[in-house]
């Protein structure tokens, strides 16, 4: 998860990055709020950590700038202001969570994973064909009522193909996806991936096209 964390306390950003370095986020720290401006508009973060009490611009500023220009990653303020005034016009000026400081890092990390989960399950809906049903917020795919056990290719490539039913997809273009995946996949793993989706899935679940390519099976009436 990609994180931008604006903090500048020299020490106490040095262990929030460390924190969320250990547990598997990546990090982009700053210490303005000029800066911290500048890398939200120049890459996607998955999520961003926000003190309110910057050098330059007052995070609440930033806050600001950031939700007018459409900025929607989930932000969290994290500071040592605790003045109900203070969360009122964090919340309202589109903060999704408010924390004071001091804080316990396992709190602050519970409450990254929350707001992850709140923002997954919001982009990317749970999808149904026949009597499948796959949800991409927490990586999960029932047939029936019983849990289909997936690899991450074969689960990304079956969620690609039922979020788009009517679309036939030449070899090459789902070779292409494969690969913007994982770039270490072969060649042949196209087929290799849709022979093991129809093995646990039933054949029909993918249908070949031919001379074009495959597409997400029929439902069946
Ligand atoms: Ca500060």
């Amino acid at each position: 998860m990609k994180t931008l964390l604006v903090e500048d306390d020299p020490l106490l950003g040095q262990g929030i990055q460390d924190a969320l370095s250990y547990n598997g986020y990546r990090v982009e720290w700053v210490q303005n709020g000029r800066q911290a401006l500048s890398f939200a508009e120049s890459a996607e973060f998955d999520v961003m950590v926000l003190d309110l009490g910057l050098p330059d611009l007052d995070g609440l500023a930033v806050l600001k700038q950031l939700r007018t220009q459409q900025f929607d990653t989930p932000i969290l303020i994290l500071t040592a202001r605790d003045s109900t005034e203070e969360k009122v016009a964090g919340l309202d000026l589109g903060a999704d969570d408010y924390m004071v400081k001091p804080f316990d890092l396992p709190e602050l990390m519970a409450r990254l994973r929350a707001l992850q989960r709140r923002e997954s399950q919001q982009r990317a809906p749970t999808l149904r064909h026949a009597d499948i049903e796959i949800n991409p917020a927490n990586h999960t795919v029932l047939q029936g009522n019983t849990p289909v056990a997936l690899s991450r290719h074969e689960f990304n490539l079956l969620h690609y193909l039922m979020a788009r039913p009517e679309q036939v997809f030449s070899r090459q273009a789902l070779a292409d996806k494969l690969y913007s995946w994982d770039q270490d996949v072969g060649s042949n793993t196209v087929e290799v991936y849709i022979h093991h989706l129809r093995k646990k899935l039933g054949k029909d679940i993918v249908q070949t096209v031919r001379g074009i390519g495959y597409k997400l099976g029929g439902a069946p009436d």
